[in-house]
């Protein structure tokens, strides 16, 4: 049986039972076209809360912005695709538009997709370069999702499963 598209949607977000993760995860470990599909699954996220959704364009529509975040907060990341369900280590150096810079003990190869979690923030992007530094690795992550975490309305994540 493969993952339906809304629990890889919810584990993305964090959103399923621990219970349901550590299932998710070993069918993530072997099954290629669910960890394929994870990826896809990033891009049906809602985008909410890190955009400034007060910001209104001249003609009423929307218009969504990141502003640049400095930081060295300390964040975890987790390969997505090839799939993997280690967590390492790592410090955010910044956020914008275009990415994240990370710092890291472990080096990712780049096209893999990663999230990132940092404090309620979780990114979805895939590894541009991986560099070494010293002993250590600077990563460059392109975004494709950004979202965060503990704000939408409670429960509403774990009625689907
Ligand atoms: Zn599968």
């Amino acid at each position: 049986m493969h993952l339906r598209d809304d629990l890889l949607e919810l584990y993305l977000q964090e959103g399923l039972e621990s219970a349901f993760i550590a299932k998710a995860e070993s069918h993530l470990g072997f099954c290629k076209s669910c960890s394929a599909r994870l990826v896809e699954a990033a891009f049906f996220t809602d985008q909410v809360a890190v955009f400034d959704h007060r910001q209104r364009a001249p003609d009423g529509n929307e218009r969504r912005r990141l502003t640049r975040i400095a930081t060295n907060d300390p964040a975890t990341i987790q390969q997505v695709n090839p799939f993997s369900p280690d967590q390492s280590e790592v410090k955010v150096l910044d956020i914008s538009r275009a990415g994240l810079r990370i710092h890291s003990s472990v080096s990712l190869l780049p096209g893999a997709f990663v999230k990132v979690r940092l404090r309620r923030i979780i990114a979805l992007g895939v590894v541009q370069y991986c560099v070494t530094t010293k002993n250590e690795f600077d990563l460059g992550v392109y975004l494709r999702d950004l979202f965060s975490v503990g704000s939408g309305p409670p429960g509403a994540a774990a009625s689907s499963i």
